[in-house]
């Protein structure tokens, strides 16, 4: 049995908020990856299926390797339809501070809407409402899931609402490879396949439905972008917006790319930049083992920050500049790095 995360009065609140509100927004973060996308889409299962009129919205278009969860067609991407949000109560999944919203931004903090927050992130910022944030949760899935079933129990749970949550939990571990060591998760995970759901199939949907370019893009950043440091545990990818060009790159095509240079013996730390052809700066990503701290640094070299081996950020300067900050960021941390 899992604990329950809600006190009497937080689920007293809750439900009083969802009971008197018919319209509601489901949001998430921009650029919203496997988490995102599923916590929006499960909660949207779960209000539909209480009869309200939800419409997930998400700030801006999200991967090709998410068209296929169900639910998927009922989401609107804000850019696309910028007059249209008149709820009565958002709800705020997987971010916790109104910046991570890009065009949603001003719309939401505007707002006099009572705002619900559900998220996984450090030093949530005080806009909304009512409010869950639980660090140590492998996802906001995860934390949906165990607020959804303190509401009502498991038995309402539908199929699609076992997918979208089953498909956050796995994307935001690397499948179960990382901030996945609570026997809770698999408690859940053992929950979710009572109700059909095919984890193996839903692994394939997301991993194995890449493009071929992609696969040609990693192919080059791996050979001719990866630059190893040995003298810091550490490695940096760069990625210029004529390179996407002349790779055909779509939207999440460098997911995971960030990843793959942390399986370097005794590596720490993997860096990859990413000049963003929406907007005209640097995507900073961060990824590192153990407790080497990328929230830390990309607080202080990148305009970011997220999780202790997961983070972002961004840099408004030219890329030679950025290389410049990613090398005076590993000699600054050289001893967290190379102590070990
Ligand atoms: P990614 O590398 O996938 O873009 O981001 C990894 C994690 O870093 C995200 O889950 C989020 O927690 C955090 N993150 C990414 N970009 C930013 C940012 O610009 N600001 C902050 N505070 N966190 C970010
Ligand atoms: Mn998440």
């Amino acid at each position: 049995m899992l604990d329950n995360l809600l006190s009497e009065v937080d689920v007293q609140h809750l439900c009083t908020l969802l009971d008197k509100a018919h319209n509601i927004i489901v949001t998430c973060h921009v650029s919203p990856d496997g988490d995102a996308m599923g916590a929006v889409l499960a909660f949207s299962h779960f209000l539909w299926r209480k009869g309200k009129n939800a419409q997930p919205v998400v700030p801006n278009i999200f991967p090709d390797f998410l068209k296929w969860m169900p639910g998927v067609a009922r989401v609107r991407i804000y850019e696309k339809h910028e007059n249209e949000v008149a709820p009565l109560v958002i709800i705020c999944l997987d971010f916790n501070a109104p910046d991570r919203l890009q065009g949603l931004q001003k719309p939401v903090t505007d707002s006099q809407s009572p705002k619900i927050m559900i998220d996984h992130h450090l030093d949530p910022v005080d806009f909304c409402d009512w409010v869950v944030s639980r660090q140590e949760m492998s996802s906001t899935c995860e934390l949906l899931y165990r607020i959804l079933v303190q509401l009502e129990g498991l038995e309402p749970m539908t199929y699609e609402e076992a997918v979208c949550l089953y498909t956050g939990m796995m994307t935001d571990t690397g499948c179960f490879s990382y901030n996945s060591n609570r026997s809770d998760i698999y408690y859940i995970i053992g929950r979710l396949l009572t109700k059909g759901i095919d984890k193996d199939k839903i692994y394939r949907n997301v991993f194995f439905n890449y493009s071929a370019e992609r696969f040609r893009l990693m192919g080059y950043m791996l050979y001719v972008k990866l630059e190893y440091f040995p003298e810091y545990h550490a490695s940096l990818m760069t990625l210029t917006r004529e390179e996407q060009k002349r790779f055909s790159h779509k939207k999440g095509d460098t997911e995971g790319f960030v990843n793959i240079p942390l399986q370097i013996g005794k590596s720490r730390l993997s860096v990859f930049l990413r000049e963003d052809t929406e907007r005209h700066n640097i995507r900073v990503s961060l990824r590192s083992v153990d407790d080497f701290p990328c929230n830390r640094m990309a607080a202080e070299f990148f305009n970011g920050g997220g999780h202790l081996n997961a983070s972002g950020g961004e840099l408004s300067c030219t890329m030679d500049e950025a290389v410049q900050i990613v090398r005076k960021a590993l000699k600054k941390y050289t001893s967290l790095l190379t102590d070990r």
